[in-house]
């Protein structure tokens, strides 16, 4: 065997779907490392590159063992028995023996995480049918705010560092994107006589003073306090901030209230968007049920924007493993962004960082990319009830935590939250200091 001191070789008795796919995510995506993986013990032994072995057993003399947990030799899904501790002030689970490099399988525990295998167990889903922050490890021991597995890698480079100093890291650093969900275009404007008239009558009864607001948006005496594009392209394009649009294009239903799709305002900023900007898919909660409803969805939002479709991310972040993402992957969409909670800001996946799905149910990797958000506006205004102040210390919080480890920060807002305001306690001002901490760490 070629001795080449900037790649490593590892050694494991069985590559299995699920080895495969987490040494690729963890020295590929994250470390960016070289690395061959092999399964001949005697050449292992003979080479002389930089070399690890991840068993379950140490056949091999050398210190650079890493012990396996039994879970990535396994292809079912089954309860684990977690036990949580402490290593070097970070959370770990799936602790090893003292032959063991590290304390933890760092392997299984990161595979546990970005593979949502929690989510595949029996949970108390929340009155909307999903996952709940609540029922996941991470929130349950404190460390969903941290983007563990990238924290966990940091351990790992160091480890490898100073046992293989001529190993080759590649060298990322932190990126932002801006994602903006669009739920409804505008609060007034375009919606039909029929739904204005109603929507008056309520107002009238119960909040008067938006009654008022209404009639003089209506007037065009001031301006829809959800048409916010303008000020959200130039802000982005003096910024120089990466976006992404989301918008939601169904028919009306009881969580699904946008424009209907054939509005001519609503088409032409459709296409002023696209126009811009990358525009993905925001299937419809009525979606969830019905595959031919998402699927006449994407064809509508396509055909009017005259591009292919490849990005998704979920209304109400509305998902079922495996089985949303299966649908998606089979409507050609390579990439979905609705990996987070509504009700917690925060790592859902343990990982600031995009990553392949992986099917536990068919125990195989695809090719959907998820990519995860790290906060979202509602949370804060609604879940949580959280003061901007307040929201604005959180936030710089956790994008510090993404700068720490030179990682992918997504932010997710909707257009209704950013509405004209001077004052230091509006949503718009909080969104401004949240692109500015992108932008100079300050
Ligand atoms: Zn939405």
């Amino acid at each position: 065997m070629s001795t080449n001191n900037s790649q490593l070789l590892i050694y494991t008795s069985l590559i299995t779907s699920r080895i495969s796919y987490i040494f690729h995510f963890i020295f590929d995506e994250i470390l960016g490392i070289e690395y061959t993986i092999v399964t001949n013990i005697d050449s292992f032994k003979q080479s002389n590159d930089p070399k690890i072995a991840y068993a379950v057993e140490n056949t091999w003399t050398h210190s650079a063992f890493f012990e396996a947990h039994p879970l990535l030799h396994e292809m079912m899904i089954k309860n684990q028995e977690m036990d949580i501790s402490e290593y070097q002030n970070y959370k770990i689970f799936f602790k090893t023996s003292e032959k063991s490099i590290l304390p933890f399988d760092l392997f299984a525990a990161s595979f546990y995480l970005v593979a949502r295998y929690e989510e595949y167990l029996p949970y108390h889903a929340d009155q909307f049918n999903r996952f709940p922050a609540s029922e996941s490890l991470a929130y349950k021991n404190q460390f969903l705010e941290e983007p563990i597995i990238n924290q966990w890698c940091m351990i790992l480079k160091n480890r490898l560092i100073t046992m293989f100093p001529t190993l080759d890291f590649k060298t990322r650093s932190f990126k932002f994107i801006s994602t903006i969900d669009i739920d409804n275009a505008y609060a007034h404007l375009h919606k039909g006589i029929v739904r204005t008239f109603l929507s008056g009558t309520q107002l009238l009864v119960k909040q008067p003073s938006k009654l008022l607001q209404k009639i003089n948006v209506l007037r065009r005496k001031i301006q829809d306090p959800y048409d916010n594009y303008e000020y959200l392209f130039k802000t982005h394009q003096t910024k120089n901030i990466e976006t992404i649009y989301f918008i939601l294009f169904s028919k009306y239903g009881k969580y699904d209230k946008n424009l209907n799709p054939k509005n001519k305002t609503f088409k032409s900023l459709v296409k002023k968007i696209s126009s811009l900007y990358p525009v993905g898919l925001h299937p419809s909660y009525a979606s969830n049920k019905n595959f031919e409803i998402l699927k006449n969805e994407k064809e509508a939002l396509e055909s009017l924007m005259g591009k292919q479709i490849t990005k998704s991310r979920q209304h109400f972040l509305k998902m079922k493993l495996p089985n949303t993402y299966e649908n998606l992957a089979a409507l050609g969409i390579e990439e979905d962004y609705s990996m987070g909670y509504p009700e917690k800001p925060g790592f859902r996946a343990g990982t600031c960082s995009p990553f392949n799905f992986f099917n536990l149910k068919t125990n195989q990797a695809g090719k959907l990319k998820i990519f995860p958000f790290a906060i979202m506006d509602v949370t804060f205004k609604d879940y949580l009830g959280s003061s901007t102040s307040s929201t604005l210390i959180k936030i710089k919080k956790i994008i510090s935590s993404i700068q720490k480890v030179d990682g992918l920060f997504i932010s997710l807002w909707h257009n209704e939250s950013l509405n004209p305001s001077n004052d230091q306690f509006s949503w718009r001002y909080v969104y401004e200091r949240m692109l500015d901490r992108t932008k100079n760490g300050s």
